[in-house]
Parts: structure tokens; sequence; C-alpha cells
């Protein structure tokens, strides 16, 4: 069931019984911003809350309170009156075959995004899962709004809309920022925990995967690759190559930037970046994936040649296009 924010507030209000709060796997800023915001926030509300990831927090996140809490399973097993599910459009995304809740909520702005919870709200024009979770927030009692909530949920805005300069950034996204930063979030807090603690690892891998760098489609395709052995080579986590995308994505002339990602043999993560000519939510929705217009993704199994040919394919029909 379909609802508005003030049917998920009064939703939220009523909840009771053991909650589980989940998102999707490989977490982001704004999947670990908007569930821990959320764990914090009902807390405060007085319910039963657990955080149960797939995946660990990425280094780059673990100065937000409340992740040392975050539980990463496999599968989950005990059972949850409800679940509350942030940041996924798509059940495969959780990372989990199935969640053992007998009622379910889903909270997020994708908009690839079909139905699979019980009730679910989804406003693909918001910045981000965080913002959207900030306004139902303060539908149900904005005074439970403290640092712990508003850290993370600023976090969340501030990386998925690339410190407010994508195209999903608006004056309400700002608007909200300065009512957090009103409750005492430290912007060069959160920039330099973000963005000042990189390892030199990071680096040895950006300079493997630059070195990939090719282009398709009369240069209007520009791709990056990262394979398997690189992560050995320069002794780095697959999380340190957040944020790789934008180089090819900074190239002039070049429409949508592409980044391969072998985490396992035979596997690959696509991610996909446009400048705003071509939907690559759409790209990669024939893909099997998802996301936004100017942001997506899919997984793919096979070979690279075949993935890059079908891919370019689709590219150039749909550059044809505009
Ligand atoms: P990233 O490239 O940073 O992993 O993801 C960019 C956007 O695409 C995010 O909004 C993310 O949710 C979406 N996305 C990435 N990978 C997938 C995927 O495999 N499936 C779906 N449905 N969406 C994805
Ligand atoms: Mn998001």
């Amino acid at each position: 069931m379909k609802l508005t924010r003030q049917e998920t507030a009064e939703l939220v209000k009523a909840i009771k019984g053991k909650v589980l709060i989940t998102t999707h796997k490989n977490p982001d800023g704004d999947a670990v911003g908007s569930s821990l915001g959320w764990f914090h926030y009902l807390k405060k509300l007085g319910k039963e809350v657990k955080l149960i990831y797939k995946d660990p927090v990425p280094h780059f996140l673990n100065f937000l309170p409340g992740t040392e809490k975050v539980e990463t399973r496999e599968k989950i097993e005990e059972e949850f009156d409800w679940v509350i599910i942030t940041d996924v459009s798509d059940p495969k995304r959780t990372g989990f075959e199935g969640i053992p809740a007998k009622k379910s909520l889903v909270i997020d702005h994708h908009i690839t995004a079909e139905p699979f919870t019980d009730y679910y709200i989804v406003e693909p024009e918001i910045s981000s899962t965080c913002e959207l979770s900030y306004h139902i927030m303060k539908l149900i009692e904005p005074e439970l709004i403290d640092t712990f909530v508003a850290l993370p949920i600023y976090t969340g805005i501030l990386t998925d809309t690339g410190s407010f300069n994508y195209s999903n950034t608006n004056s309400q996204t700002h608007k909200v920022a300065a009512e957090l930063l009103e409750k005492g979030i430290d912007p060069y807090f959160v920039y330099s925990n973000l963005f000042e603690r990189n390892r030199l690892n990071k680096f040895k891998l950006l300079e493997l995967v630059l070195k990939t760098l090719d282009f398709a489609v009369k240069n209007k395709v520009a791709h990056i690759t990262l394979f398997k052995e690189f992560l050995e080579e320069a002794q780095a986590l697959p999380e340190e190559a957040e944020g790789f995308i934008n180089y090819p994505r900074s190239i002039e002339g070049v429409e949508v930037a592409v980044f391969f990602k072998e985490f396992e043999e035979g596997t690959w993560k696509v991610s996909l970046r446009s400048k705003g000519k071509v939907n690559v939510a759409k790209v990669a929705k024939a893909f099997g994936g998802g996301g936004h217009k100017m942001a997506a993704g899919f997984e793919w199994k096979g070979e690279l040649f075949h993935l890059k040919q079908l891919l370019f394919e689709n590219l150039e029909t749909e550059l044809k296009g505009n």
C-alpha cells in the first residue's frame, strides 16, 4: 500500500513489537544515514529496534555514532514484527533471500522502485532517502530529532547529492540541511570524516583503475574497470573505489561514465553516471538493475567483453535518441 508522508508518520508512530531496520547491500552514505537515523529516532520513540545489514558499514562512514551497533548477517533467522527497509527499490538489493517480519515498510527515492512490501513511500524527485526520512520524522515528533538523528541524516544527504552538487539538489534540500545544521551539526566534522581519512591503498587502487580508462560510442562514453586482482595488488577494499567514477564523468564531451567492478570472478557490478542526456536508470533497468536518471547500476554475470558489447549498443541507441 502506497503511503503519503503523513500516513507514513502515523504508521511509524503506531508500530509495536520488535522492529528490524535494514538497507541495501554494499551500503552507501544514504543507506547507512537513513537506517541509522531511523534507528536512533525509533529508540527515542520508545521502540525496540535492531539494525541488521548484509554488508558491513564502510570505513568512511564508521564515524557515525551507532554504526558499532549494526549487525551483519548472511541470513536473518529471528522473527520481527516489523521491518523498515530504507533506500531499497528491489528486494534483491537487501542481499537477503527473505526477511522474517510480519509487516514491512519501504522508505525510498528510486525511480525504478516497484512495490514489494506491505507499505511503501517512494519519492523519486527527492534528493535522498535521508531527506525524505527527515520530513517524515518532523511529522511524528520534531523535538526527537537530536544530533544523533541529525548527523547520519545530514551525512546521507551530503553523499547522495555529491556534496549538494548533483541535479537532485534543490532549495528544499538546502533548507533541510540548514535545519540539520541548526541541530548542532558541524559541516567540517562530517566532511573531514568522510573525505579526509583515506588510506594510501585507495590511491594505489585508483592508479591501477585509471590505467584502464577507455572510450566508446564516439568518445561519448568513458569507462574504467576494476579487476579483482587490483584489490589484491593495492591491498584495498572494494568500498575504497567509491567515487572513482567521477574521473571518467569529469571529462569534457563525455555523456555517460561507466565503472565495471569485478568483485567476484565473473560477476560484474556496473555503475552508470549521466550528465543529463541519457536516462541511465532506464539503461540499468534493461540489465536488471535500477537507480536514478543520472546515477544507476546493475549486476551482471558473464564475460566482460560481452557485457561491454551489449551495454555500449544500448548506450549508443540512447544517445541517438537525443
Ligand atoms: P552506485 O553506482 O553508486 O553503486 O549506485 C548508483 C545508484 O544506482 C544508486 O542510487 C543505487 O541505488 C542504484 N543501483 C546501483 N546498483 C544497483 C543494482 O544492482 N540494482 C538496483 N536496482 N539499483 C542499483
Ligand atoms: Mn539513496
